[in-house]
């Protein structure tokens, strides 16, 4: 099948899924994580219609900013504090900060660059198996510390959920999100909305609407299988 015929089974499967949640198939927003593929393979989706992108790798996000700025890039991979100044104002949407030093550092070159990043905090839900991601107890001090910060305004959560777990793990994982955002929300820092929550890759994408994802990272789905390291 092609890049068209896959984004169009996804969506499928997307809406579907909402329906069954009672949700707006509308309030999901679908992002082709285009890590390791070509240009020619994105030029493909976006004549299918698919206009947002996730990478993971800033270098890699930069290169495919250049050739294709009218995109909407996402980087949803793990940031270095070193790689900040290359990507802040290119990437629509960082989903992966997890601690204040690199928010400050995400603050720092926004304010140098005159303009607002916007921004996940990406949560270790489901613990020792994931290096990223800040704890859950961690979490409401973090968010109160990036609420202080002018040029980062946060807009959600972000989790990545083990591969191979069964399904009732990831709903375990994504009510989890879902839970720690309500309890964000409800302190109503100021500058932090809690409006997104992107989880849910192409293994697990339904049991993510089903539990109220807003935005679903999806890959293979949609180029097929990665052939090399990521
Ligand atoms: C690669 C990647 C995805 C997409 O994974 P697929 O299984 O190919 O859908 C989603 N989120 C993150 C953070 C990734 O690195």
């Amino acid at each position: 099948m092609g890049i068209r015929e896959n984004i169009e089974m996804v969506q499928h499967r997307i809406a579907a899924a909402a329906v069954r949640a009672g949700r707006d198939p509308k309030s999901v927003m679908l992002i082709a994580v285009s890590k390791t593929k070509p240009v020619s393979m994105i030029q493909e989706a976006l004549s299918a219609g698919q206009e947002v992108f996730g990478e993971n790798r800033v270098q890699e996000l930069c290169e495919k900013y250049e050739v294709l700025p009218d995109a909407q890039w996402h980087l949803i991979g793990h940031l270095q504090t070193n790689k900040v100044k290359a990507v802040v104002g290119k990437a629509a949407l960082i989903h992966s900060v997890d601690s204040a030093a690199l928010a400050d550092e995400i603050e720092k070159r926004a304010a140098a660059m005159d303009v607002v990043q916007r921004i996940l905090v990406q949560v270790n839900v489901s613990g020792e198996e994931s290096k990223f991601g800040i704890s859950p107890e961690a979490l409401p001090g973090l968010c109160e510390h990036i609420s202080a910060l002018s040029h980062v305004k946060l807009e959600g959560l972000m989790t990545i959920s083990v591969k191979g777990m069964a399904p009732s793990g990831n709903r375990a994982v994504f009510g989890r999100l879902r839970q720690l955002s309500e309890e964000i929300a409800a302190l109503k820092l100021p500058n932090v909305t809690m409006q997104e929550l992107s989880m849910g890759m192409t293994h697990d994408f339904e049991e993510a609407v089903e539990a109220g994802a807003t935005m679903l990272r999806i890959g293979t789905a949609i180029f097929g299988a990665r052939s090399y390291q990521e």
